[in-house]
């Protein structure tokens, strides 16, 4: 097949990744691989059949068959196996410079002027994961909404002999998208009557194979979660808040800040939640209560009234009342100054939120989303659905193209129709859950009829257990706020089990956790103490302090804790209350749970620093990097840290260590510099988790790989310790965290009115399912009592007995090309071997 991929609309951070993964994972399947470059506008211009063009063409493709040859000849040499020789022909295609020079004339030996449809090898993404934007190039295209341009752009790809094409962008492009497939057999028609194609061209070209990926900042797009780029446009402007509130708190000042998102709110919701604003506006839902200024002003009111020094008003660029009167930070700031009196400041982020650097999650997402969109076009038959790529909490999902698309117009249209309530629902429900999160934390309760009656109330003890993780703090300000808003009283165990047996416990305060968010750490204090030390003094702390609750949140330690504590049930009544533990570490490894807070700002802290060693492993040109990372006997964070740094090699202590493994690496290491453009090796990454091997340790193995990598390459090693702590949490683990927090309070709720209701004179009896995990699993949160856990549970090794990300070792291998670079044939390797 050839496979031609096109960026079109908005750009976004995460695009080169999808295109980088695209085209990887296209020529390990055996295809050839293309780019349109300037999106539609592009496809419409095609290839100038200009002499100059064609000679340097000629020229290239001379090129590549004497490389072929050398690369040929070197892996005989070095593995002495025979290599597939279309594979090696793709691999070699690149030289690696392809677009990085800021130029679109011309680019490392081949011109690009006057073309449009390149074609595209193996070396040529290399790097594109650290480049924000979309190298490839973006436009608006007006000549591709004419039937006339949706000709040229089939005739175009018919001449490259193109049949497929991956377009990645907004709703518009996807659109774009979906009419020119459905429009495709009439337009082969036309081309052929007009004989501008032969009839070997229509038989070849019956059917347009088409996968949509959704690039957008806003992640406005229905049937998906998050949408490519979205990530990394909220890390910015979180970034740029957290600045804010610090000078908002010096001077006492209040700041609107406009943020992007013309008909979506996302943006604005996140960063309100991941922000601690006090106020947002957003399209979805416009503010109810009129004059809304007065609402707005009274709930500022109330939080000045408390001693906040600063306030901070989030509203999206598209906010409007609900008779679609535009609401402007302009505006907003006038009401605060004259009406409140505050020193008001508004701050418009604008084109910084488009990204940059793309986050972790960012080069995640497009990577294992482009392996999924490359899967579904070589599935793809005349009768099948054109697919959009999706993603479900933490499961890639395909969803038909056209469903997503008329869904996301609907949003647009109810609001068009003033009907709010039917565009909150189209958003989905997890839009609606953050909505009533958003106002859970940030507004108090105006009186105390909003609150549970007295009897539900309960005292809810909240405690820190394990490592820190980012994400720990946000959530325990998230339960604190919702405890005070329904009237219970929220109880800082301070130090773990240590510190309740040295009642150090207080009340937490609505002011007290305002900052909480942006700090990493863990503000409570945190060990790994076991209830274990004293289980029966620990059940009288629970009595003496008339615990009705518990929110233990940490990593593999608060899981156990809560199975002593289930387990010391049999004993002490103290325990029969609902106990919940909320996974929050960064190794990830609670078993059945596949995300943990803190595993997304640790990943973000390992790509900031591979993103500077890599530099400097390049800067030198044949360097090695052996960059150790944390997990314990979990090789999450060095499985899913190397995918998103494009390792070439990573070690983990679940596939183990051995002298064959090592072996074929260094053979696989010595063949791939061999084969690089002679001055133009690019710096490799290894990534190690520290507990991979107890004899092969990174100083061992970065020793073996100078003595082995003679005149081709030369070693380093890093360790990145607990810098993969992370410093200021991640806005994804902030927002997280609060969301699974509530969802633990709520959950605390039912279970205490369900416990109230068996007979007061008996014993109170808890049952096994009132003490659980929440987990995330595929697609959903679930609820898992902590004795099922167990059975899934490796307790020797402190990690669950199977893990979804295993897999994805082999792939990021696999996007290395060893196998390919070890003589492996595309038929010879495991069959769905790229599937997650
Ligand atoms: P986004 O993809 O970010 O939503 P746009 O709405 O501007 O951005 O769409 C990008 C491009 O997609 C447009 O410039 C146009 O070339 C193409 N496109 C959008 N809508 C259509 C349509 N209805 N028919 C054909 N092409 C379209």
């Amino acid at each position: 097949m050839k496979i031609a991929i096109l960026t079109s609309g908005g750009d976004s951070a995460g695009m080169n990744a999808a295109v980088r993964s695209i085209v990887k994972c296209g020529i390990l399947k055996g295809c050839e691989m293309w780019v349109v470059r300037e999106g539609y506008e592009g496809l419409v211009r095609g290839n100038q059949e200009e002499a100059e063009g064609k000679r340097v063409n000629a020229e290239s493709a001379l090129e590549v068959e004497r490389d072929l040859e050398v690369a040929e000849q070197t892996i005989l040499k070095q593995t002495h196996t025979q290599p597939d020789k279309n594979l090696l022909h793709n691999l070699r295609f690149g030289d690696g410079d392809l677009l990085r020079d800021g130029t679109s004339e011309y680019v490392g030996g081949r011109t690009l002027k006057g073309r449009y449809i390149v074609r595209v090898g193996w070396d040529d993404v290399r790097g594109w994961f650290s480049e924000g934007g979309t190298l490839i190039g973006t436009a608006r295209s007006k000549t591709f909404r004419t039937p006339e341009g949706r000709e040229a752009a089939a005739f175009n790809l018919i001449r490259e002999g193109i049949d497929a094409l991956v377009v990645c962008g907004g709703d518009g492009s996807l659109t774009g998208a979906d009419i020119f497939r459905s429009e495709w057999p009439e337009i082969i028609k036309k081309l052929h009557a007009d004989k501008k194609i032969t009839d070997a061209q229509v038989q070849a070209h019956m059917h347009l194979k088409l996968v949509g990926l959704v690039g957008s900042i806003d992640n406005d797009m229905s049937l998906t979660d998050l949408t490519i780029g979205a990530p990394t446009a909220l890390q910015r402007i979180c970034e740029s808040i957290d600045n804010i509130n610090s000078t908002a708190y010096s001077h006492s000042r209040a700041f609107v800040v406009e943020v992007m998102g013309r008909d979506c709110g996302w943006l604005a919701l996140l960063a309100g939640i991941a922000g601690g604003a006090d106020f947002i506006f957003i399209p979805e839902r416009p503010p109810v209560t009129m004059p809304w200024e007065d609402n707005m002003c009274a709930e500022i009111h109330r939080h000045r009234e408390l001693g906040k020094r600063k306030t901070i008003v989030i509203v999206a660029e598209g906010a409007h009342d609900k008779d679609l009167n535009p609401i402007r930070a302009e505006y907003i700031k006038d009401i605060l100054s004259d009406r409140l009196g505050l020193d008001t400041r508004v701050t418009t982020l604008g084109h910084t939120q488009r990204g940059g650097r793309p986050c972790a999650w960012d080069r995640i997402l497009p990577t294992l989303q482009g392996v999924e969109a490359v899967e579904a076009l070589m599935e793809a038959q005349p009768g099948t659905p054109t697919y959009m790529i999706g993603v479900q909490e933490n499961k890639i999902t395909r969803v038909p193209l056209m469903e997503a698309v008329e869904m996301t117009r609907a949003v647009g249209n109810a609001m068009q129709k003033k009907d709010f309530k039917e565009a909150l629902t189209l958003r989905g429900p997890e839009f609606a859950e953050m909505l009533h999160g958003f106002r859970a934390i940030a507004s108090m309760a105006h009186s105390d009829t909003e609150k549970k009656p007295p009897k539900l109330r309960m005292r809810v003890g909240i405690l820190h257990m394990g490592a820190p993780a980012g994400g720990m703090n946000g959530a325990t300000k998230a339960a604190v706020r919702y405890c005070i808003k329904q009237g219970h009283t929220p109880l800082a165990i301070h130090n773990g089990f240590r510190g309740l047996l040295d009642d150090n416990i207080d009340e937490l305060s609505w002011l007290g956790v305002d900052a909480w968010m942006v700090r990493g750490g863990s503000e409570l204090g945190t060990n790994r103490t076991l209830p274990s030390i004293d289980i029966g003094a620990v059940a009288s702390k629970f009595q003496e302090f008339r615990l009705d609750a518990l929110l233990m949140i940490g990593g593999f330690e608060a899981f156990n804790a809560l199975l002593l504590l289930d387990e010391g049930r049999k004993h002490y009544p103290a325990f029969h209350i609902p106990m919940v533990h909320l996974p929050a570490t960064i190794s990830n490894n609670v078993p059945m749970t596949e995300y943990s807070l803190g595993s997304d700002t640790s990943l973000n802290a390992l790509v900031d620093a591979c993103d500077a060693i890599k530099q400097s492993a390049s800067a030198s040109r044949d360097r090695v990097f052996v960059v150790e990372t944390q997990g314990g006997k979990c090789g999450y964070i060095a499985t899913m840290g190397a995918l998103a740094v494009g390792a070439s090699l990573v070690y983990t202590p679940e596939n183990g260590m051995s002298l064959d493994m090592l072996r074929e690496d260094v053979k696989f290491l010595k063949t791939r510099y061999s084969l690089d453009v002679p001055g133009k090796s690019e710096g490799r990454l290894v990534i190690k988790n520290e507990a991979a091997s107890g004899v092969y340790t990174t100083s061992v193995l970065t020793k073996m790989l100078i003595e082995e990598g003679g005149a081709l390459f030369d070693a380093r090693s890093a360790s990145l310790g607990h810098t993969l702590q992370g410093g200021t949490p991640s806005p994804l683990d902030r927002a997280r965290g609060a969301r699974l927090s509530l969802r633990c309070m709520a959950y605390l709720e039912h279970h205490h009115e369900l416990l109230l209701k068996q007979p007061a004179h008996k014993t109170r009896n808890a049952g096994p399912e009132s003490a659980a995990v929440i987990t995330i699993q595929a697609s959903s949160v679930t609820w898992v009592p902590v004795q099922e856990m167990v059975k899934h549970a490796d307790m020797e090794k402190r990690r669950g007995k199977s893990s979804w990300w295993v897999p994805i070792a082999n792939l990021v291998e696999q996007l290395a090309g060893k196998p390919q670079f070890l003589g492996v044939k595309a038929e010879d390797l495991p069959k769905g071997n790229l599937q997650i």
